[in-house]
């Protein structure tokens, strides 16, 4: 069958004139549409640049970026807003490795995104002979995402993209890498066989039921717990199963703590929540039920200080993925599938009589609730001059409240952890941070396709540092005309702006920016609106006008440069030399 059709092909291209033809190009948009996939992240360039257009030309959306890094963002986001792989586009060897970063980031995260990039001739590459933007793309990128295919020839381009669908979207999502050469976009054969080639991916990502027994076992372990806890990762935000998880948590009445991105699953009010009381719980819990979150770096692997006296806590953990379970401490119940079907299950065998947890537990809850959010109201009192992260984050965390449907797009290091801590989030998948890896530089990228994706309005806040890294993505911004206004917290450097060379050299030291940039200006330079802000009223007054007018702006809030510590609430990561040099 395929060496008949392979000979039809032939022939479809000797007498041309008689026969309707497609070809590389056609077959891959068609493919993507097929499957509702309407919007493209990327950078036009050799051998993609056509590609893009047609596909603008057939419907589709193009987002062009001035960076492959932060299209690919975009395409990641994308697919975690969505559920359907987002897609990224990019040109060959160095265009692919500036995605590249994108997709092993998508992947970490378990965000389903597919890189299709442009590739040189196989046959130079392959002999190594020095061609355009020569490099083994499908090899290196490989090890870095969850699956990768290369499709040479036409008629495999609707199994290709089927194949890249379902391997970013079932089971834990992941990024995938398509490889296309160039030469295949060229490629024309029958346009009803090439119509015919194609496929709709049915039932991309299946329900997968938990095991009856893993169940009773999870059952088993909730009942016997005095102190429960349930915490909320990004997984469970990402299944779009909000409903069910805060029924689980509602009828459950345990106390829960959201990972950064779960934030807003239910809101950050709810009586249950433990934000305010993350250290307690975590340290006094006996049974931890974990929903689509990892015990790994976030969460101190789920051992040490942080989480009591060893052997004191017993983990149940819904996860899609089997691999996870014991990744870093003994789960005593595994419930593996996706986490509608998981919580369905939990909440089938809890029945209508379940036992709200211990009075005593939730009144230990309930007081250091109480005390740390006094003690934050405090702090968000003070209004000083110039702001501190504090009387800056005070006004955006009113915002929040008041345009709860905002989407929230935060990086930096003491701009993230104090922005995490101080916002409410009060709807599900409104927050897009640094996720897993703790990356710099997903900001513009993730407004873009916050933007698009949602048709909401969206708020970035970040530290100057981080915006460094996309900031030109703002003329982008600027471009499509997006309701996006950017915060930027100026504190002239990285963590500081007070570092200072101890060798006295004219060199500043490494972590220092030029004092007093003036980021709103760069926005004005693009035909945004761009304000500078030095008072906690002149902040919000900004942002409010910025969400009402939905025009792209920049504020460029200065913060006192003394404020700020080292890594933010990371800095015991870092190493420390003990050795003093003369
Ligand atoms: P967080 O950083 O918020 O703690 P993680 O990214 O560490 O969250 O964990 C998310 C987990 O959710 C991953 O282990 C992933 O396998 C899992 N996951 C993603 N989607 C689903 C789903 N639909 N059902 C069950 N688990 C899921
Ligand atoms: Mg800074």
């Amino acid at each position: 069958m395929v060496a008949d059709a392979q000979v039809q092909n032939d022939i479809a291209v000797d007498s041309s004139e008689e026969q309707d033809l497609t070809d590389g190009f056609h077959l891959l948009i068609e493919a993507l549409q097929l499957n509702g996939l309407h919007t493209i992240y990327g950078v036009p360039g050799i051998p993609i640049t056509d590609l893009g257009r047609m596909a603008q030309a057939q419907g589709m959306r193009v987002i062009s970026f001035r960076h492959e890094q932060h299209a690919g963002n975009a395409a990641a986001v994308a697919g975690y807003l969505t559920g359907k792989p987002g897609l990224c586009l990019t040109v060959s060897a160095p265009g692919f490795l500036n995605g590249l970063t994108a997709l092993a980031n998508a992947t970490t995260n378990c965000f389903p995104m597919i890189l299709i990039s442009g590739s040189s001739e196989r046959e130079i590459v392959d002999l190594q002979q020095g061609d355009y933007e020569e490099m083994d793309q499908l090899a290196i990128a490989k090890p870095l995402c969850k699956a990768a295919f290369r499709v040479l020839n036409a008629r495999d381009i609707g199994i290709g993209v089927a194949r890249a669908i379902r391997a970013a979207v079932s089971g834990r999502p992941g990024g995938v890498y398509l490889d296309l050469p160039a030469a295949l976009f060229g490629q024309v054969m029958d346009a009803k066989e090439g119509a015919a080639s194609l496929l709709k991916v049915i039932d991309p990502a299946p329900r997968q039921l938990p095991a009856p027994e893993s169940v009773e076992r999870a059952l088993g372990v909730l009942r016997g717990a005095k102190r429960p806890l349930i915490i909320l990762g990004k997984g469970a935000a990402y299944a779009q199963a909000d409903d069910i998880v805060r029924d689980l948590v509602e009828r459950s009445g345990i106390p829960y703590l959201p990972m950064s991105m779960a934030k807003g699953l239910l809101p950050d009010d709810h009586p249950q929540s433990a934000g305010a009381a993350r250290s307690l719980v975590l340290k006094e819990a006996d049974v931890v039920v974990m929903v689509g979150a990892r015990l790994n770096w976030l969460l101190s692997h789920g051992k040490g200080k942080s989480w009591g006296a060893p052997g004191s806590k017993k983990f149940i953990q819904i996860d899609i993925e089997p691999g996870e379970m014991d990744s870093n401490v003994e789960i005593a119940a595994p419930l593996v599938g996706d986490i509608a079907s998981c919580a369905a299950a939990l909440l089938e065998g809890m029945g209508d009589n379940w036992a709200a947890p211990p009075a005593e537990w939730l009144a230990m809850v309930e007081e250091k609730r109480s005390v740390n959010l006094a003690k934050m109201a405090q702090k968000l009192g003070a209004d000083t001059t110039p702001m501190d992260y504090h009387s800056a984050l005070a006004a955006l965390r009113l915002v929040v409240k008041d345009n709860p449907d905002i989407m929230l797009v935060n990086e930096g290091a003491n701009t993230l952890d104090f922005a995490r801590s101080i916002i409410d989030m009060f709807e599900p998948r409104k927050r897009i941070d640094v996720g897993t890896w703790g990356i710099m530089g997903i900001g513009m990228g993730a407004a873009v396709a916050a933007a698009i994706e949602t048709g909401n309005r969206v708020l970035c806040i970040e530290g100057d540092s981080a915006f460094g890294f996309s900031g030109m993505e703002i003329e982008t911004i600027c471009r499509y005309n997006l309701p996006v206004c950017i915060v930027i917290f100026n504190n002239n450097g990285i963590y500081r702006g007070t570092d200072v060379n101890p060798t006295g050299n004219e060199d500043v030291a490494p972590t220092v920016f030029v004092k007093g940039i003036r980021y709103d200006r760069m926005m004005e330079a693009f035909g945004g609106i761009g304000v500078h802000a030095t008072s906690r009223d002149g902040l919000d007054a900004a942002v409010r006008a910025a969400l009402e007018s939905g025009k792209p702006t920049l504020i460029n809030a200065v913060i006192d440069e003394a404020s700020g510590t080292e890594s933010g609430r990371i800095g015991n990561l870092n190493p420390q030399s003990v050795v003093k040099k003369k």
